[in-house]
């Protein structure tokens, strides 16, 4: 079930509780010590009074025997008087009215059982001891007849207006000394001592976004914070709030109240004057509520996040350092694996890799029963270009045929510089007819572009010999296949050079 949220503010409800009690001890009073006036009984008094000297100018009026004038007086008595309705003169012989004024006739009403009322005054006239007739007056009633009248009254007019005078007065009083007893605008310094021993900067602003606290570790933040901020607009605090960023230039603090509404996680940089690192600050904004909703202030917290920056900067240089030995770790392995699989001349496998790297091929292919075939070559009378044009024309002669031969592998073939001037290739897969278009395409590449990449020395002509072996011949061991090759080179040797040999049982 939810309750009505009362209508009327705590400073009014007070500022009436004031004014009713105001107004009981004006009542107290009126009652006890007769300040109000006894209005009936001095009207009676008065009224009786002007109607027995109306009554006697009637009665000289009539020894004078002059009935005539008797509408005259009793007009001027009717309008010199205050209260006065209508005046009458009736006879008692006929009971009839002889003079009048004021539609007397009309209007009178007897008062009953021939009693003088507050509103009807009957003053007898007597002649001789006997009764004449009546002079009957009446009056305007004593109290009003209507709220209206009620209203004019005086007595209830000047206590609804002392009711109302007081009720002003009482509320802007009330409303100017409850902000000086705002709880957020007189913190108790124990509580204040309490915010002192926070880690976190703390700063609690007034509706006005008027700082009334602001804790020890806020005046760390800026040495500009160190002055006493009481008072002062959040918003004004150039060092602060110029940092801040705005939606609408309206600070987020401001949007907190508006919103009542949490602004989380905002993060400043606060410069620091002389310093080069800026302090590294997150900011959230809570609204503060009162008991019906509405927003009486807002706190401000600071969590200083510089150290936790800088660690963390640190730990990312960290990383990236960690991560660039780690590329070089990976860069100088690469390289020693180079250097322990690689020829460095030619940049094809050595012999040690090549052994290594045959193996489990060998075993497959022995076990799947697939092609497996081996070329050795040999270049042709290398020990020439040595003689002739000098080692480093023969490592280039050497360099230029291990490119050639390279250049005509598929992925997965085998390029090992066996020796000096011999190179051993291994062709998984491929028959050796295959093998041997193939070698004989290499064979004549090499006589016809290997000689033209050879710096300084125009128009050489290298040429070299190849010899075949296959799996399927039986060589049980990698070993076997190659020493099977080197027979079938030593063939193309002797038989010509420039020239491939498949080995066949008959040599
Ligand atoms: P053949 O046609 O019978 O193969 O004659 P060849 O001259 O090529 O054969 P031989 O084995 O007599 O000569 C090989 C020479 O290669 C011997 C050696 O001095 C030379 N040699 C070995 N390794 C290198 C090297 O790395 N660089 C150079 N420039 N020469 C090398
Ligand atoms: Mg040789
Ligand atoms: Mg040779």
């Amino acid at each position: 079930m939810a309750f009505a949220k009362p209508k009327l503010s705590p400073v009014t409800r007070i500022a009436l509780g004031l004014v009713s009690l105001a107004v009981s001890i004006v009542l107290v009073l009126a009652l006890f010590f007769g300040v109000m006036p006894d209005r009936i009984e001095s009207a009676r008094k008065v009224r009786e009074v002007l109607s027995e000297s109306i009554a006697q100018q009637v009665v000289v009026v009539l020894q004078a025997s002059d009935p005539s004038r008797l509408d005259a007086v009793l007009q001027r008595a009717l309008d010199g008087g205050n209260d006065l309705r209508s005046i009458g003169v009736r006879r008692a012989a006929d009971g009839r009215v002889i003079a009048e004024a004021g539609a007397h006739q009309a209007t009178w009403s007897a008062p009953q059982d021939g009693h003088t009322t507050l509103e009807a005054v009957v003053v007898p006239i007597t002649a001789d001891k006997i009764r004449w007739g009546d002079v009957e007056v009446a009056f305007t009633p004593v109290y009003p007849d209507s709220i209206l009248g009620w209203l004019k009254y005086p007595p209830v007019a000047t206590v609804l207006l002392i009711a109302l005078l007081g009720f002003i007065a009482f509320y802007l009083y009330l409303r100017r000394v409850l902000e000086y007893l705002d709880p957020l605008a007189v913190i108790p310094e124990r509580v204040r001592m309490a915010y002192d021993t926070f880690q976190e900067a703390v700063l609690v602003l007034d509706k006005q976004g008027r700082v009334v606290l602001a804790n020890e570790a806020f005046r760390r933040l800026h040495p500009a914070a160190t002055e006493n901020l009481s008072g002062k607009a959040a918003s004004s605090l150039a060092w602060l709030a110029d940092r801040v960023p705005t939606v609408e230039s309206r600070h987020p603090w401001f949007s907190a109240m508006q919103t009542k509404q949490p602004v989380t996680g905002i993060a400043l940089e606060l410069g620091q004057p002389n310093q080069e690192e800026a302090l590294e600050v997150i900011m959230n904004c809570t609204p503060i509520e009162d008991g019906y909703g509405a927003a009486r202030g807002c706190m401000v917290i600071f969590y200083d996040v510089t150290a936790l920056h800088r660690t963390n900067r640190k730990l990312l240089q960290t990383l990236d350092q960690l991560a660039a030995s780690k590329q070089e770790i990976e860069d100088k392995n690469k390289e020693l694996e180079k250097l322990a699989t690689r020829d460095p001349l030619t940049g094809c496998l050595n012999r040690r890799a090549l052994f290594e790297a045959i193996e489990p091929i060998f075993r497959k292919a022995q076990d799947d029963s697939q092609e497996l075939c081996c070329i050795m070559g040999d270049i042709d009378h290398f020990k020439s270009f040595n003689d002739r044009y000098g080692h480093s024309v023969g490592d280039q002669v050497i360099k230029a045929v291990a490119r050639t031969i390279g250049s005509g592998l598929r992925e997965g073939d085998l390029l090992c510089r066996y020796g000096g001037e011999e190179f051993c290739v291994f062709l998984p897969g491929l028959t050796t007819e295959q093998a041997a278009a193939i070698t004989d395409r290499l064979r004549s590449q090499i006589e016809d572009e290997a000689g033209r990449s050879i710096r300084d020395q125009e128009s050489l002509t290298i040429t070299s010999s190849f010899g075949i072996s296959s799996i399927r011949q039986g060589s049980a061991t990698p070993e076997l296949l190659i020493d099977l090759a080197d027979q079938a080179l030593y063939h193309s040797k002797k038989t010509g050079r420039n020239r491939v040999t498949i080995w066949s049982e008959a040599m």
